[in-house]
């Protein structure tokens, strides 16, 4: 579903991401590790079309999306996102906020509706449809932003870290949730986050990236067992 083929970002002087290379199959999910600043969010962005490449090509569902003066904006793409501030507008309501992407995307009526009472079941929004962001809690806003990025059927859905917002137990129960989800609707994801264990439960492949390089990719057995550097091993949380 996603081909990353050589792509850099520089900001001035500094070069954020060298020239990567990657692919997601269609209904996989990839998580991305790797310490503060080592372009995981740059990355992501790129990806979505929020961020314009330096230099390579992305191609989805076997079409580049960009690549030179070619530039497919993010709307038009097979993707959706999910931030890890939520990023709800917070004068819609819930059911407002869920339908305005499909809006966008000229779904009709019908659709719309039936999509929303299915996403109000899988996320468990019984009640919720007609309140304000500002009357749920951290719990349920992230489940509304997870609703809405699914809402526009996207093929691969792209969250940075959807749950560091979220208290450790919540977080627990919602990373089990949400990787059942995904593997339900055999969704591809790009799945950035902080946390080896949230990585582990998500993913089919971990993506350590580590000052704008890949380190290794791989299952996260793999990785565990034959880390290629000093550096994923101490992530995999070998000590020494
Ligand atoms: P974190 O885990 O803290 O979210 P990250 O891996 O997501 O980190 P990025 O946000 O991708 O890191 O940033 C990578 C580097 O690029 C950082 O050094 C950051 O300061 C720099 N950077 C990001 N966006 C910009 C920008 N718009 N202009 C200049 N520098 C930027
Ligand atoms: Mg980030």
């Amino acid at each position: 579903i996603l081909k990353v083929k050589g792509v850099s970002k520089s900001f001035g002087e500094q070069q954020v991401l060298k020239p990567i290379a990657f692919e997601v199959a269609e209904g996989e999910r990839i998580c991305i590790l790797g310490p503060s600043g080592c372009g995981k969010s740059t990355l992501l962005q790129m990806v979505a079309g929020l961020l314009r490449i330096d230099e390579g090509e992305i191609e989805m569902d076997g079409r580049a999306v960009e690549r030179g003066l070619l530039y497919i904006p993010p709307e038009s793409r097979p993707i959706n996102m999910v931030f890890q501030d939520y990023a709800l507008w917070p004068h819609m309501t819930v059911r407002q906020n869920i339908e305005y992407g499909m809006k966008r995307r000229k779904m009709n009526g019908q659709h719309r509706e039936r999509t929303l009472q299915r996403l109000q079941s899988l996320l468990k929004l019984d009640g919720l449809l007609d309140r304000l962001p500002a009357q749920l809690s951290g719990g349920q806003q992230q489940r509304v932003g997870i609703a809405r990025a699914l809402a526009t059927e996207p093929k691969l859905l792209l969250m940075d870290e959807p749950l560091s917002n979220l208290d450790v137990k919540l977080r627990t129960d919602m990373r089990g949730e949400l990787a059942r989800l995904l593997e339900d609707l055999a969704i591809a994801s790009l799945y950035v986050t902080h946390d080896r264990m949230e990585a582990f439960t998500v993913a089919h492949r971990i993506l350590v990236l580590r000052e704008g390089r890949i380190d290794q990719i791989g299952k996260p057995q793999e990785l565990f067992e034959r880390p290629a550097s000093p550096w994923v091993a101490q992530l995999m949380g070998y000590h020494n």
